[in-house]
């Protein structure tokens, strides 16, 4: 691999392309292809990686995005950190369309889906106690809020299969159990994260309030028009945010305990 990045960036729904003058490069790993090309290109002296999670084309829904192969190839560039925005629905009314959530927990709600590189003979039991990087979301909050941008410290992610949305019966019991935000995406991309110890952080952009909001009839169920249209309004938010947070990433230093992970220590399939 002749090229070598400092930070990875996951593009979601409605999130294809990020920087300019970029060089694209195909890479295969032993999960198979990523997603799609990997542009590569320097911003604030950094090199960094960039793809999208769906594919150019959307092609890939939630449930069959090659996630292990995304996040091998981030780790065979060198990537140590990762920067994840994603179009999220909220879950709690002070939760508006247009605000970024920080998260800090997910709850796994998928099936099926390709969630570890420890399928044998080497088998590891990573800690997914605090699965996001705590270094990277504190950056993530300072610079939203430098930024003027609604940003909510914390908030817990329920990850659902897909490609479906919830009934409205699964949205009030998510909203219930006090979880802030939905997604499809997050599970298992911020577990192989870590198993593979690159530092990784979600910035959620929330497009929608998921089923609806109890009491609330106005408040009508997300559509996939509605959140490719709120992603597409708030694009240059998310890409102003992401170049705010890189400036202020120093590759050079690791403050944080997310666990380090050499490659040669997997057995490969
Ligand atoms: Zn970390």
């Amino acid at each position: 691999m002749d090229y070598k990045v400092d930070i990875g960036v996951f593009g979601g729904s409605g999130f294809y392309s990020f920087l300019s003058n970029v060089v694209e490069i195909e890479v295969d790993t032993p999960y198979g292809k990523p997603s799609d090309k990997i542009a590569i290109a320097d911003y604030a002296g950094k090199k960094i990686a960039f793809l999208p999670r769906h594919g150019k084309a959307h092609q890939f829904p939630p449930h069959m995005i090659p996630y292990r192969a995304n996040l091998y190839a981030m780790k065979m560039l060198g990537a140590k950190k990762i920067l994840a925005p994603t179009a999220s629905g909220s879950l709690k009314p002070e939760i508006k369309p247009g605000d970024f959530v920080i998260c800090d927990q997910f709850v796994d709600r998928t099936t099926g889906r390709k969630d570890t590189f420890f399928d044998g003979p080497v088998t590891k039991h990573i800690s997914s106690a605090h699965p996001y990087c705590s270094e990277l979301r504190q950056i993530a909050i300072n610079a939203g809020k430098d930024l003027g941008i609604t940003t909510h410290e914390k908030g817990t992610v329920v990850v659902i299969q897909g490609p479906r949305f919830s009934t409205v019966a699964e949205s009030r019991w998510f909203s219930k159990m006090g979880w802030d935000v939905i997604n499809m995406t997050q599970y298992p991309e911020v577990y192989l994260a870590k198993e593979l110890g690159i530092c990784y952080a979600n910035i959620a952009l929330i497009t929608d309030y998921d089923a609806g909001l109890e009491g609330r009839d106005d408040i009508a169920p997300v559509t996939e028009e509605e959140v490719l249209k709120v992603f597409d309004e708030n694009n240059e938010k998310v890409k102003k945010m992401l170049f705010e947070i890189i400036k202020r990433i120093d590759t050079d230093s690791k403050n944080c305990d997310c666990p380090e992970f050499d490659l040669k220590e997997l057995s490969l399939p």
